[in-house]
């Protein structure tokens, strides 16, 4: 039983209905990274699928689990499409640091072996509810108690070996939120990466938004990150401006300058963007964004919208699957063109790939039809 390209970016647009809640033992996670998907297991490749917002519950896939409690069983409608295994609860989460905060609070596993974590999980953008990114959640899980508002570099080193040696994690990846100084995020990432480093050999990606000096990107690399995002997430200044008006006061052209200045530091491929389809920018807005980046050497890891509960933009629609196919078949292809997959970045999401389907439809490219192995 094999899932196509097509039919993981329909159940990624539409997300999973549970059927049955209770046992899964499903709860929701809050924070920065894909807050309202669950991680799905399947044979050739891991993907995150929405199963907690609302409009969730009007998708035709549904999802339940099999008579052992082994496999998740997936239906399109009453039809069983596929079957797919939950990755388990990892074992560091067990762990406390010697001063008493257990390891989850300071970072989780992403997909089945990405270490995430959010630095600071304060931004100066969050403060104000009319200014911020409309779709982030980033101090939400703080409030709910989920995380630490900043994680010191020692106690993310420690995270770290520990979810290398327990886990086998494979690449870890270090956000924040956007701090008052004009670095925007990249000293204390610095100082995050040098500590893990120092402690773990694994490949790190950093993500923040572009400091106001290039010569952050070199900090970056001698500090021992591989892979750089700065996320676009919507790519018109319309957008930009009317989704995160905070963030749109640093301007595309710093964000392209950032982009070319960072590809020299890190090379082709480990330099990468979110943008978030389904916010308002058109396809041909996107297509044009991508192909620019891509002549750039940076990876547009282009990501469907899904709302998150409790941000103004809970109730905005999850974009159609049909216009992230087409998105797919043109960008999956470009990628391959210019030689910079997924698989062979060293380090972040586009490597991960489980926010989005772009990574099968490279593939498709590379290996010929595509079929997410179940
Ligand atoms: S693509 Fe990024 S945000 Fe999504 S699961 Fe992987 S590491 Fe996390």
């Amino acid at each position: 039983m094999a899932l196509s390209s097509q039919q993981l970016t329909q159940i990624q647009t539409q997300g999973l209905r549970w059927v049955d809640e209770k046992n899964l033992g499903l709860t929701r996670a809050g924070g920065a990274g894909p807050t309202d998907h669950k991680a799905f297991d399947f044979v050739s490749q891991t993907s995150m699928i929405p199963v907690f917002n609302e409009q969730v519950k009007r998708s035709p896939f549904s999802a339940k689990a099999d008579a052992n409690h082994e496999q998740v069983l997936i239906f399109e409608n009453e039809k069983l499409i596929a079957k797919a295994a939950m990755p388990g609860r990892p074992k560091f989460y067990e762990l406390t640091t010697s001063d008493g905060i257990p390891y989850w609070k300071i970072a989780t596993l992403h997909s089945k072996d990405v270490l995430a974590t959010t630095v600071l999980q304060e931004c100066v953008r969050y403060r104000n509810r009319d200014t911020s990114c409309q779709f982030c959640a980033i101090e939400e899980s703080l409030k709910n108690g989920k995380t630490i508002a900043h994680k010191t570099p020692e106690q993310l080193a420690e995270v770290a070996r520990a979810a290398v040696e327990l886990d086998g994690v494979t690449q870890m990846i270090m956000t924040t939120g956007t701090p008052k100084t004009l670095d925007r995020g990249a000293a204390v990432l610095v100082e995050s990466a040098r500590a893990v480093r120092a402690l773990v050999d694994i490949p790190i990606q950093a993500q923040c938004e572009p400091p106001d000096d290039d010569v952050w990107f070199q900090r970056l690399k001698d500090a021992g990150v591989d892979a750089l995002g700065m996320h676009l997430e919507a790519v018109s200044e319309r957008v930009r401006k009317n989704i995160m008006p905070g963030k749109a006061t640093v301007p595309l052209s710093r964000y392209m300058s950032a982009f070319k200045a960072a590809v020299a530091v890190f090379g082709r491929g480990n330099v990468s963007t979110y943008i978030l389809a389904g916010l308002g920018d058109t396809e041909g807005e996107i297509i044009a964004m991508s192909k620019q980046l891509i002549e750039l050497g940076v990876y547009p890891f282009v990501v469907p919208f899904v709302p998150v509960a409790g941000t103004p933009l809970e109730h905005h629609p999850m974009p159609s699957a049909e216009m992230l196919d087409r998105l797919f078949r043109e960008l999956g292809p470009a990628l391959v063109r210019a030689g910079i997959q997924s698989d062979s970045l060293k380090a972040g999401c586009a490597k991960c790939g489980a926010c989005s389907s772009l990574k099968s439809y490279e593939q498709e490219v590379a290996h010929g039809p595509a079929a997410v192995c179940v």
